[in-house]
């Protein structure tokens, strides 16, 4: 009899060792609140419900003749409307997890608890059969029948559901696993269905559960592998779920700022080392979920029922920050700021996930505040929104093609006259925020991969109106086009400018490229390739705001520079009469123009704005000189109308 009875149950058997080692990894581990993962556990719960009711059920059968007939009936009601309520949780699970936890409309809610109704229904008043013969047990009936026709209705809609995600592209690599699940259950549903005393569909059941839970609640994907903090997708998974949940809450970013400092000084490892300290500490003393979502900040959101501990918790933070952490044998002390956003105070309910997360990035950059806790300001509220629309604005004029160039006259000492010429962007139209400056916008542009899209179009207007008014006749030798950052290292850059120039029949030798001192100390090998390419092309280098950036002479030398652009920083200060260290200012410039000299590099100082400051310079040997003393950047019919004037 008991290998009977384990011949039949040795599927449910394999099932439940294989649910059980599932639902005790999933129970354990750490789990973000989020509604899709509230149904996958309560799916966890009905699995094993309805594995208990299979047992249940068959042990009933086999044991027909000695159970009551009402007991034989309740557990095969149990094991089928369990099977159903799985089912529908698959549903409902996927269908959140692709929505970005977006709550479910009052339609869906109603049809599902009609089919709830419907099978709870057939559950109760349904007739069924049951079977015991010499090689095996099943069961059939209308009840049975009935219930999977909403079983096969869930599996419909998931995969319909799992069709349209993908084909919007959501999620791509999950919708596959939703389409393997339920084709594994279908392989399962046919084989029970051929062969009705094998009893297999727990197995079928375990395996969808064992590929949703490796696939889609897979924990790893969550967890930031260095700090063992959630990661930034985990962040984004749970931002949406607050926001959907229309509750007040508080998302808070400790902003460290001297992990770069730190880092260089110490090595790589102390970022992490004390990222996961602080984490430890945060979910020690308060049990809160920690995200590393920048690489200098961890981030924290406050429920609503932390709210009465708030203050406490803050407090708490600034005297811990107000002490040292160790990184081994060092103790170091940690220049922190706690920037709290308040939910939906700074930030509405159906705001988009990522613009939340731009402003919890940026929020920092945006406070003037030397407080520990930086509230959300009115000032970083309107700044957020500046840029927001700012950017917008940017999208546009870049589609449209709406810049124009400024040129800005460079003198040369030694003939006499302007025979170079700054070319600087403009935005063409007034922004709802007046005139921005290219020291604004072009990070921007940069940042949102919009920089060789400006390039183009820079490159272009230059050409094309030095080629329309034959600047060279008018004794201009050298065009300086300023490269940012990134334009300087992308490798589209040779390519571009010698399309271009070839296009609008320009001498290279008559272009010269403009980097940042920043730029061209941090930028590595792309930056010396780009160069070299160029150069051999014909186009010359100048080094831009000299003094600006980390003024390192040694790599600076090494660098092949023709020109060095001074700037204006290093020559205010000389000229400002509440400067006490005026002379010293003197000194500094004099002495680096002297050194840049003897190196053999040409000098242009930026910001000449008086005659006594051109004068001076003059006699320190300067070769080029650029201010708005001789004449401020010009739109291009008075910039020919300058030349026409000064360069006879
Ligand atoms: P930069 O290359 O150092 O350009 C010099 C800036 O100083 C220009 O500001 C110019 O108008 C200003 N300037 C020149 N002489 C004087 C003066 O005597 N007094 C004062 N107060 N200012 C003077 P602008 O046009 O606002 O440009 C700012 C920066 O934006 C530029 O600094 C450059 O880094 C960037 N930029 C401008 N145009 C472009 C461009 O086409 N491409 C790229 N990548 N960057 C650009
Ligand atoms: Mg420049
Ligand atoms: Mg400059």
């Amino acid at each position: 009899m008991y290998s009977f009875l384990f011949n039949n149950l040795r599927f449910q058997i394999a099932a439940t060792v294989f649910l059980l080692i599932i639902e005790i990894i999933y129970f354990i581990r750490p789990k973000l609140r989020l509604l899709s993962s509230r149904f996958f556990s309560l799916l966890m719960i009905s699995v094993i419900i309805y594995l208990i009711f299979d047992y249940a059920s068959a042990i009933c059968l086999i044991y027909m003749n000695q159970v009551p007939r009402w007991l034989l009936r309740f557990t095969h009601q149990g094991f089928i409307f369990f099977l159903q309520s799985t089912l529908s949780l698959i549903y409902l699970y996927t269908d959140l997890y692709n929505r970005n936890q977006k709550r479910y409309s009052k339609f869906k809610i109603s049809f599902i608890a009609c089919l709830y109704i419907f099978s709870i229904f057939f559950v109760i008043f349904a007739p069924m059969e049951y079977v015991l013969e010499p090689d095996g047990i099943y069961s059939y009936g209308p009840m049975a029948d009935f219930v999977y026709l909403i079983i096969v209705l869930y599996m419909i809609l998931i995969t319909k559901n799992a069709i349209v995600s993908y084909k919007k592209g959501i999620n791509k690599k999950e919708q596959l696993y939703i389409f393997a699940t339920m084709g594994l259950w279908t392989i399962f549903g046919f084989i029970q269905m051929l062969v009705p005393k094998m009893l297999i569909s727990s197995v079928g059941l375990t395996a969808v559960i064992l590929l949703l839970f490796l696939s889609l609640e897979n924990p790893s994907e969550y967890i930031d592998k260095e700090t063992l903090a959630f990661n930034s997708t985990a962040l984004k998974l749970m931002l949406g779920e607050y926001l959907n949940r229309r509750k007040p809450f508080y998302i808070i970013n400790i902003d460290l700022e001297d992990l770069d400092i730190l880092e260089n000084q110490l090595g790589q490892d102390v970022r992490v080392n004390l990222l996961t300290d602080i984490r430890i500490y945060l979910v020690k003393t308060f049990r809160l979920k920690i995200y590393r979502f920048t690489n200098q900040s961890v981030t924290f959101i406050l429920a609503r029922r932390y709210f009465f501990r708030k203050e406490e918790i803050l407090e708490k933070i600034q005297k811990r920050f107000e002490n040292v952490w160790s990184i081994g044998e060092t103790n170091v002390m940690l220049n922190a700021h706690l920037d709290v956003i308040t939910c939906p105070t700074d930030f509405p309910y159906d705001g988009l996930i990522s613009e939340l997360l731009t402003f919890i990035q940026e929020s920092h950059s945006y406070s003037t505040s030397k407080t520990f806790v930086r509230a959300v300001d009115s000032e970083i509220k309107e700044n957020y929104e500046r840029k927001k629309n700012l950017l917008l604005f940017l999208r546009q004029a870049i589609e449209n093609k709406e810049f124009e160039m400024y040129y800005q006259p460079i003198f040369n000492v030694k003939e006499n006259k302007f025979t170079n010429v700054e070319a600087l962007v403009r935005l063409k139209n007034k922004t709802q925020y007046g005139f921005v400056s290219p020291e604004e916008f072009i990070p921007m542009v940069e940042k949102n991969g919009m920089i060789m899209d400006l390039s183009n179009i820079i490159f272009n207007k230059v050409f094309s109106f030095m080629n329309e008014k034959s600047l060279r006749q008018k004794g201009i030798s050298h065009m300086e086009l300023n490269l940012s950052g990134l334009q300087s290292v992308d490798s589209d850059l040779p390519l571009l400018m010698n399309k271009l120039l070839t296009e609008y029949n320009i001498p290279a030798d008559s272009v010269n490229l403009e980097i940042t001192e920043s730029v061209a100390i941090t930028s590595g090998y792309m930056l010396k390739k780009n160069m070299d390419e160029l150069k051999k092309m014909g186009c010359s280098f100048s080094m831009d705001d000299f003094g600006t950036g980390y003024s390192n002479l040694s790599q600076i030398v090494k660098t092949e520079f023709e020109v060095i652009k001074i700037d204006k920083s290093l020559l205010w200060p000389c000229f400002d009469e509440k400067n006490k260290s005026l002379q010293n200012a003197k000194m500094l410039l004099e002495t680096l123009i002297e050194l840049m000299l003897k190196f053999g590099y040409e000098i242009v100082v930026e910001g000449i704005e008086t005659q006594e400051q051109f004068e001076y310079l003059k006699k320190q040997g300067i070769t080029f000189a650029q201010g708005y003393y001789f004449s401020k950047p010009l739109c291009e019919n008075d910039f020919i109308e300058f030349l026409e004037k000064n360069n006879k």
